[in-house]
């Protein structure tokens, strides 16, 4: 039997492929497999509906097959086994599972609101029962041992009859009590038991596991893995690292204090206790309509994608605590409560393709296209992959069956591979990541250290267009008053403006055609328009969205070189001689000018009529007044402090020229360390031979000529104007 019929058609896969005693067997093995994966490894390799499904098939299996049922069996253990490492912790009152109610359609609150009347033994026209109706958390049942008001155990579900101690890890959540508040008689019981979920917002998941992808690391399946997987952290260190958090929704052990009488004030009065409970609950009458269970359970599900954290599902327990305790148990689980499930926020697919997207900001991310599947309640045909390494690390491959996430508004994600058993059936060609973008073909780069590749065509791609726009025309930059998001959006989605000249070739009436733009607000466009031409070098660089050139890189750049076109020249060398200026902004420089639509973009711009003050600062200096000017350097062997390139920028910032090899032109032999050939030459030509010490001297000259022409105001670069 393979894996693919386990998924395909659980139930009925023993009636077609083998005996009853080879099913039960196969569903097992693979149950316990996935069993270990998940709890002892935390890398689950299934959805939890689809182990739902397995376990479902084995469970009926063996009703109707007693005799298959075998004590290692996973239907004779509720989940979960004790780590070495974690004490364990025998529960005075068993932590007990909830019966779920896979119907997500209102008939599974319905026929539970039934069997509740029916046990009851109520007649038909007895008043309606109350349910205590609250979210069903998707995260880790923890109970909470205090002791005169104080914490002093927290221990996981376990079996159910046994977990781990894990106090140490749980003293990490700032949100549970150390001390339980309040004058009542429970917040200084000599024993209350809360239990309740330790669970993981789903903003601090996602900022976990992006954290996690820069740093090239493992990322976590879900939230309910994340929270799980640090509550069972052996490091208490690493556990506090992971920002959880707790929802208190019922009891264990009580010694000395009398439990108000429904489900419904407990939970008010663990809350008067300082213990965190979700305000999402409601007190509601079994009667099917607007009023009733169905009614919470449609309202929640509606808003399900705007909670912060993940649920599956709600739950119903009835209200009073005298009818819990005539409904009492049936085996493992409490008659009087339910589970009321939503569809699952994890399902399995196929890739059927892998695409790349170009985002607002340039970064270029691959994108599963999927056989269409119906996860978290929507339709899903893509899903992100995030980058090339996390693609990598997970094995994502054309034709995988993968299991997706979709929980809230996050995009949703391809979070695994279910590798088919005996390996793929056919060879796949690894995934490649395009060397130019696929919307304007300009040169990807991917930056030493970092995981994302980006476009470097900035404000020439389309896919950045928006970005590009909103970026020249902020305050900071070209401060244009009024081109905010909304306009920004309409002139781009509507084809009006498609590049960065064209914002200037605007006029009142095709302004004025757009909807919801008023004459007035046309013409203060215009105006603001006119006025951003007249800007300062600095305001203009930045405006232009270079990776890595913030203002202040901007504003050293412009000092240092004065004129657009210097820098739009300059060598990685020369750039690097730039104060602040590391071999990273200078290559995002370099690459950003040698791609020729962008300069095309400079120069249109300056077209239209930008223009700038010169900037004070080196870029007035006139090279020829420079102190190398006109020499010609060579260097040789290893400089004490200097790298080559470091000498070569700084010979250059001072204007002069660095060669390759000596000759009678040779102004100076710079000789480090272990000079070779260049320096006999040198000797042999009578040249003047320096060493570091000499180079900076000279260099000292260069920088103190800079500093006296300094403070010099300066001309407009370009004659034309601000009027263009
Ligand atoms: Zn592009």
């Amino acid at each position: 039997m393979s894996q693919s019929d386990l998924f395909g058609a659980p139930a009925e896969a023993g009636v077609t492929v083998s005996s009853p005693a080879e099913v039960a067997a196969a569903l097992r093995e693979q149950l316990n497999a996935h069993a270990h994966r998940y709890h002892v490894l935390d890398a689950p390799s299934i959805p939890d509906a689809e182990y739902d499904r397995l376990f479902q098939a084995l469970q009926a299996l063996e009703a109707e097959h007693p005799e298959l049922r075998t004590p290692d069996s996973p239907t004779q253990r509720v989940l979960g086994q004790v780590l070495d490492g974690f004490e364990p912790v025998r529960h005075a009152v068993p932590m007990l599972s909830i019966r779920t109610e896979t119907d997500t359609e209102a008939s599974g609150a319905e026929a539970f609101d039934a069997r509740v009347r029916r046990e009851l033994a109520l007649p038909d026209d007895a008043p309606p029962v109350q349910y205590a109706a609250e979210l069903k958390f998707d995260g880790l049942a923890i109970n909470l041992r205090y002791e005169h008001g104080v914490l002093v155990q927290a221990a996981t579900r376990g079996d159910g009859e046994t977990g781990e101690n894990v106090t140490q890890n749980i003293r990490t959540i700032g949100q549970i009590p150390l001390r339980l508040q309040g004058p009542g008689a429970g917040a200084s019981a000599p024993v209350l038991e809360v239990r309740g979920e330790v669970y993981m917002r789903r903003d601090d998941f996602e900022a976990l596991n992006e954290r996690q992808r820069q740093h090239g690391a493992k990322t976590f399946v879900n939230p309910r893995n994340a929270a799980a997987g640090a509550v069972r952290q052996l490091d208490p260190a690493i556990a506090a690292q992971r920002p959880l958090s707790f929802f208190a929704y019922g009891l264990g052990e009580v010694q000395g204090w009398d439990v108000p009488d429904t489900h419904s004030a407990l939970l008010d009065a663990l809350a008067a206790m300082g213990l965190p409970v979700c305000a999402e609950r409601t007190v509601a009458e079994g009667a099917s309509g607007t009023s009733g269970l169905v009614a919470f359970h449609q309202a929640i599900g509606a808003r399900r994608d705007q909670l912060p954290f993940d649920i599956d599902g709600v739950v119903y327990k009835v209200n009073r605590r005298d009818l819990q305790e005539r409904l009492g148990f049936v085996t493992r689980e409490p008659r009087w409560a339910v589970a009321h499930k939503y569809p699952a926020q994890e399902q399995l697919t196929q890739v059927e393709g892998i695409d790349i997207q170009v985002g607002r900001t340039g970064k270029l991310t691959p994108v599963a296209r999927l056989k269409p599947v119906f996860v978290g309640g929507v339709t899903v045909t893509n899903a992100t992959l995030h980058n090339l390494f996390e693609l990598r690390r997970k094995g994502v491959r054309l034709g995988d069956t993968v299991i997706v996430r979709r929980a809230g508004d996050v995009i949703p994600e391809v979070v695994g591979v279910v590798a088919p058993e005996g390996g793929r059936p056919a060879y796949v060609p690894n995934f490649r990541m395009p060397r130019t973008c696929p919307v304007c073909d300009s040169t990807v780069l991917r930056e030493p250290g970092e995981v994302d590749h980006r476009c470097t065509g900035g404000l020439f791609c389309a896919a950045q267009r928006k970005q590009a726009l909103l970026h020249f025309a902020q305050r900071r930059a070209m401060d244009i008053e009024g081109l905010g998001d909304k306009l920004v959006d309409q002139l781009v989605d509507g084809g009006v403006v498609r590049t960065l000249p064209e914002l200037y070739k605007l006029g009142v009436a095709k302004l004025a055609a757009l909807d919801r733009m008023a004459d007035k607000s046309a013409q203060n466009l215009v105006a603001a328009l006119e006025k951003s031409k007249q800007t300062t070098l600095p305001r203009f660089l930045f405006g232009l969205g270079i990776r890595h050139v913030g203002e202040a890189t901007a504003k050293d750049l412009a000092k240092h070189f004065g004129q657009i076109d210097r820098i739009m020249d300059a060598s990685e060398a020369a750039l690097l001689a730039v104060r602040d200026v590391g071999p990273v902004v200078a290559h995002s420089l370099r690459t950003f000018f040698d791609q020729a639509h962008n300069r095309e973009v400079v120069e249109q711009l300056r077209a239209c009529g930008v223009s700038w003050l010169e900037h004070d600062g080196a870029a007035l200096v006139d090279p020829a007044t420079l102190p190398l000017h006109g020499k010609t350097l060579v260097l040789t062997g290893t400089l004490p402090t200097l790298s080559r390139d470091e000498a070569k920028a700084l010979i250059e910032a001072a204007g002069g020229k660095v060669a390759g090899s000596v000759s009678k032109k040779t102004s100076y032999v710079v000789a480090g360390e272990e000079a070779g050939s260049k320096l006999d030459k040198a000797r042999e030509l009578g040249l003047t031979v320096l060493d570091e010490a000499g180079l900076q001297a000279l260099l000292a000259a260069a920088v103190a000529t800079v500093a006296a022409a300094g403070a010099e105001p300066a001309a407009p670069q370009d004659g034309s104007g601000p009027t263009g």
